[in-house]
């Protein structure tokens, strides 16, 4: 049985290659470097095949045009060039990389697409397929796949110390910690790409940060929700202590007279607890904001991340105290952060891309590895020395078992999350007696892109309007309320206003996830107008109407009043006074499992009966029992790396 060195399909170098920057041009695959004498062209003689020359083909991507040149000779596909895209950086590179090269090779159009990449390796095909018939190639014939021998499925046995389950946010964390206590370690992660739904979200961590909570300010409104939480009737004991250790810090914050932001580890649990209406761990729940905070440092420190010097409020966060990473867009900063972590210190991690864990393996009641299956269908057989920790992350892709446990979950609706997130890891775990909690705890996000259901696609902006014009919520409310009113209004859409100034656009016309804000428009999920007038008329809603509806919040935001809907705290970019004016198209999505995989505070799985299964740990949206009935924006990525920075300690230290 091999260790795992020596044999990994991808290193951190290479990693670190799929991870390289989303610099718009170029890549080009050409038959000069590739051998043509091997490939399968349709040639038929001295026949000419295609119409010599160059030509641009262009097709929809998952956030905009993905552009492709292609050189053609009498008889062959020369080049490939994804010329233009705008893709998402990380998880679009391998297929930018792969495809084209396929094609000169192979000189054929029937590449597969890669894992977890579908739309970009799609888009590449298309664009190439209309260059082929511009150059009056035969699109079908190149579409024929040649005959493959069938080659018997290779069988591998690997060892390692720690065997990791998922390569997000979760699972790099967890190597990562693993790793630094002197633990070989081994990550299957079933896409092309590492980062799962962590590298596509916004990017949002929140934790209680003494030093950064200084840079804010608070109101007397913000601190009466407070007073509000630590009026309510405690539940039970440690809901109780919660209230009294909030309630001194908040005795003593006041004493001090303090402007800034008011803040604890408490507090924060305190809200989570009862944003998640008091169904998740008590226990779990403090423990993760403890997580979450020293996370901070952490990321900070041994992983060199710079924080933004603001905390941010996410839709749902309900306090603000979502960090950002400096200079990136969405949870790339995280990742980009982890390849250097790991190739600088030279971490003991390895890398099983496009492999799929398929079970856990157990022996005498220990989990002691897992069997995986690779795309090119290698069998592995993986063994764990000291544990494996599962960070497959949740379920949301998966609508059939979003059905299963939530029946009453609307059907049409669409989801925000990559297309990996299936569950498997919940259904491996429950095939080896694993407990799962709160299974039947789906969020949707509220304002999501009303075509595809990603977050992404539209600006920035904090006020709801609905198809009549009219707002329609306290827009800082819990993200299930804000579903629950979307949902409720014309078609379950509506329209997110900002002016200028909220909506969040950079000098480069990007959005906050690093899309171009002039396609969005293209596509009709954002507007942009010089006037009121003029925005409501592209919106096709009464100009009058929606007039009244903007100034009447400008209003409540000056006043800091909202007597409408009872709204407490308002940003500085929250009125809508300066051209141009931005609407973006948005409507609930599926977006997060809460439940999944039960454990206790130090990251292992129990069984059904309320016990540990030794040698088996989980962190990340894989797991239930920290968010409850519905989890506070923001809270889900520091759930993902605080936790899983845990559970490699934790397996690491079985050593
Ligand atoms: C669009 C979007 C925006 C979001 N924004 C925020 C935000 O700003 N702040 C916040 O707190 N939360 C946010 N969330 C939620 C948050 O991103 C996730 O809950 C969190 O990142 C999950 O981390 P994870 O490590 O558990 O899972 P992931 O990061 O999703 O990683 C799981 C990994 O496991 C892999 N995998 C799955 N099955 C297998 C298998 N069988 N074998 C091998 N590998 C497998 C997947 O391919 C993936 O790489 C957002 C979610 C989405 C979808």
């Amino acid at each position: 049985m091999g260790r795992i060195k020596g044999i990994f399909c991808l290193t951190v170098a290479a990693m670190l290659f799929v991870l390289s920057a989303c610099g718009q041009p170029t890549v080009t695959e050409s038959t000069e470097q590739s051998n043509t004498a091997e490939t399968a062209a349709p040639t038929d003689g001295g026949e000419i095949l295609y119409q010599e020359g160059t030509y641009q083909g262009s097709a929809m991507g998952n956030n905009s045009d993905v552009t492709v040149e292609v050189t053609f000779g009498s008889q062959e596909i020369i080049s490939v060039t994804v010329v233009s895209h705008n893709e998402t950086q990380g998880i679009s590179d391998t297929p930018i990389e792969r495809i084209p090269k396929e094609i000169v090779e192979g000189q054929t159009l029937a590449v597969d697409t890669v894992t977890g990449a579908t739309n970009t390796s799609l888009a590449i095909l298309e664009a190439v397929e209309q260059c082929v018939e511009q150059a009056g190639g035969d699109v079908e014939a190149l579409k024929q796949a040649s005959e493959q021998e069938e080659v018997p499925a290779q069988q591998i046995e690997l060892t390692t110390d720690v065997l990791i389950l998922g390569g997000g946010g979760a699972g790099v964390s967890a190597a990562i910690s693993a790793a630094a206590e002197g633990s070989e370690v081994l990550v299957v992660e079933k896409t092309a790409a590492l980062g799962g739904n962590t590298i596509l979200s916004g990017g949002g961590y929140n934790a209680y940060d003494a030093a950064r909570d200084l840079n804010m300010q608070i109101s007397e409104q913000q601190l009466q929700t407070v007073d509000e939480l630590l009026d309510k009737e405690p539940v039970n004991e440690e809901h109780e202590e919660l209230i009294e250790t909030v309630r001194k810090q908040l005795d003593e914050y006041r004493a001090s007279a303090s402007e800034t932001l008011f803040d604890s580890v408490e507090l924060h649990a305190l809200q989570t607890y009862d944003a998640g209406d008091y169904l998740g761990d008590p226990e779990l729940i403090l423990t993760f904001c403890q997580r979450a905070a020293d996370g901070v440092q952490w990321l900070e420190d041994y992983c060199g991340i710079v924080w933004q010097d603001e905390l941010g409020t996410m839709v749902g966060g309900l306090w603000p105290r979502a960090h950002y990473v400096e200079g990136a867009k969405s949870g790339q900063g995280y990742f980009a952060a982890f390849t250097r972590t790991i190739e600088e210190n030279e971490l003991p991690v390895e890398f099983l891309m496009e492999t799929r864990a398929q079970e856990l393996l157990v022996e005498d009641g220990r989990i002691v590895g897992a069997k995986a299956t690779g795309a090119d269908g290698t069998e592995y057989t993986i063994r764990a020395e000291s544990g494996v920790v599962l960070a497959t992350g949740g379920f949301a892709a998966n609508m059939e078992m979003c059905m299963k446990y939530k029946p009453e979950l609307l059907p049409t609706l669409k989801n925000s999350n990559s297309a990996a997130m299936t569950g498997d890891g919940i259904v491996m775990a429950e095939a080896i007696g694993a407990n799962l909690v709160d299974m039947d705890q789906i969020q949707c996000f509220p304002s999501s892109d009303a075509y595809n259901g990603s977050t992404s696609g539209g600006v920035g902006g904090t006020l709801y309007i609905n198809k009549e014009g009219v707002r329609f919520v306290d827009e800082s409310a819990r993200r299930d309320v804000l579903t629950a009113a979307a949902l409720e209004q014309t078609d379950g859409q509506f329209y997110v206003i900002a002016d200028v100034n909220g909506a969040g656009i950079d000098e480069n016309g990007l959005n906050s996830y690093g899309q171009k804000v002039e396609d969005l428009i293209a596509q009709g999920k954002v507007f942009e107008a010089d006037t009121l007038g003029e925005l409501a008329e592209q919106l096709e809603l009464d100009p009058e109407v929606f007039t009244a509806s903007v100034e009447r919040w400008n209003e409540i935001v000056a006043s800091g009043e909202d007597t409408d809907f009872g709204r407490v705290a308002f940003t500085d970019t929250a009125a809508v006074l300066e051209a141009p004016f931005y609407a973006s198209f948005r409507s609930p999505a599926v977006h997060h499992t809460m439940g999944g995989v039960q454990v206790d505070a130090e990251t292992r799985v129990m069984d059904t009966e309320g016990n540990v299964i030794p040698g088996l740990y989980a962190a990340g949206e894989v797991t239930g029992g920290f968010h409850g009935s519905n989890r506070v924006g923001g809270n889900a990525v520091p759930d993902a790396i605080s936790n899983g920075r845990a559970a490699g300690l934790a397996a690491a230290q079985q050593r």
